[in-house]
């Protein structure tokens, strides 16, 4: 069975570089019948938080990317315990004492002389002597895993054959001094213990996956399948870790962006498939193929959000916006009609109410200096209330024989007095919902 699994750090609301991660795994189960999990990586005890981990629930709940199955890494440090036991015990452990300034140090004197800046593995030579020496100066020591020095390779779903030089990658340190796991050997647990099949996750895990398969072998665990998606940038190819921060989904949601827009944009960007609006999740996991996705980084530009918002929300069926038209005070009556005229002139489906108070109160006239006189005419051959909606063709006859004016000379003025906008519904479909003019 194919089990996938989205692993975000409640240390932050997630955004739209998460989204991806998530709903490629997601659509990968779903493709099966397979199990998704949410796996929530919060060992970091002092910037992981509940509201955090309660915010990421309800945004994926919102895009519908519910999980079959979710774990916290808080809850099993006690595995993460045996298996550091277990890796001592054969031999692929070890404790290290550096400070992060001779670290540092360490890492510029290699790139001086123009060497890849490696651990350089002295740890290895101490010996339990001078381990008990700098443990007593120091405090507990970090605890790296020792890679083994030859390539490491997988074919990756997106990349396609990678290979790595061990050799050219610093031991990964799995344990802090302070006693903290760390992200590599956590997951690595879960992924075997939860039987993950297949791991999707950004390209800049690359060099994590090359250490993480290394680890899993170590564990005696079977390595999943990987693929890494490229990185997002923004439209011109600019970095978009510094704007991440705005692009959090619960401010998409919050500007009115609508799920399905968002579903159908992430789930092919970056694809040789065409983004367009699909009308269900099934269709996205149908039709989803991550051999489809390159990997050159993708340009997300948050604006085409808009399009697809506004064309969901112009197919939206009366009967499910008939509670929020209530709400506005939309009379039963008229409710049916006023949606069928309104929808295709949202951007979002909020703007419905801007649309509403203009039928109940009518518009600021908006009347350019040369066409005062034409309106005030056109006012005094305004046909009387109730209009129907063969009332808009009526009076632009009778104004246009009155005036003249034809065209987009005659008609423009006029819906610009009546809607105080140059743009709008079919007037002849907007004239009988209009309760109120102010001309
Ligand atoms: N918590 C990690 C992250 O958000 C998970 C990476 C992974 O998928 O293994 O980057």
């Amino acid at each position: 069975m194919t089990v996938t699994r989205f692993a975000p750090s409640p240390t932050g609301y997630i955004h739209i570089g998460n989204l991806r991660t998530a709903l490629f795994n997601y659509m990968i189960a779903r493709q099966s019948g397979g199990q998704f999990i949410l796996r929530l990586d919060d060992t970091d005890p002092e910037r992981s938080k509940q509201e955090y981990a309660d915010a990421i629930m309800q945004d994926l709940e919102w895009l519908g990317l519910t999980w079959d199955r979710i774990e916290k890494q808080s809850e099993r440090l006690d595995r993460y315990e045996a298996a550091a036991d277990e890796l001592r015990e054969k031999g692929r452990f070890y404790e290290c004492f550096e400070t992060p300034i001779e670290l540092d140090l360490k890492r510029k004197k290699q790139l001086n002389m123009g060497k890849p800046p490696v651990y350089d593995r002295t740890a290895l030579d101490l010996s339990d002597e001078q381990k008990d020496a700098l443990r007593a100066e120091r405090g507990s020591g970090h605890w790296r895993f020792k890679l083994d020095q030859d390539r490491i390779e997988w074919t990756d779903g997106i990349l396609g054959n990678l290979s790595i030089d061990a050799a050219s990658v610093s031991d990964p340190v799995l344990i802090r001094g302070d006693g903290q796991f760390l992200y590599t050997l956590a997951s690595v647990c879960d992924d075997i213990d939860f039987g993950i099949t297949q791991v999707v996750r950004g390209s800049d895990h690359v060099t994590n996956t090359a250490t993480q398969i290394q680890i899993i072998e170590a564990m005696g665990g079977s390595v999943p399948f990987f693929a890494h998606h490229s990185l997002l940038t923004g439209p011109q190819g600019e970095a978009l870790s510094k704007r991440l921060g705005t692009l959090a989904l619960r401010d998409l949601r919050g500007q009115g962006i609508e799920p399905m827009a968002l579903l159908s944009l992430m789930a092919r960007l970056g694809s040789s498939d065409p983004v367009e609006l699909r009308g269900s999740m099934d269709e996205l996991v149908a039709g989803f193929d991550l051999a489809k996705f390159g990997s050159a980084p993708t340009k997300f530009d948050v604006e085409d959000l808009k399009p697809l918002t506004s064309k969901y929300v112009a197919a939206l069926p009366y009967e499910t916006m008939a509670d929020a038209l209530a709400a506005l005070g939309v009379p039963g009556e008229v409710a049916a009609d006023f949606w069928s005229v309104a929808r295709e002139n949202l951007e979002t489906r909020a703007d419905v109410a801007k649309w509403w108070e203009l039928c109940r109160d009518g518009a600021e006239p908006l009347v350019d200096a040369e066409d005062q006189e034409f309106v005030a005419t056109a006012k005094d051959l305004l046909p009387a209330a109730p209009w129907t909606s063969d009332t808009w063709s009526e009076w632009t006859t009778s104004v246009k024989a009155a005036t003249g004016r034809k065209g987009k000379g005659l008609f423009m003025p006029l819906r610009k007095a009546l809607t105080g906008m140059q743009h709008g519904p079919d007037m002849s479909r907007l004239m009988p919902l209009l309760q109120k003019v102010n001309l």
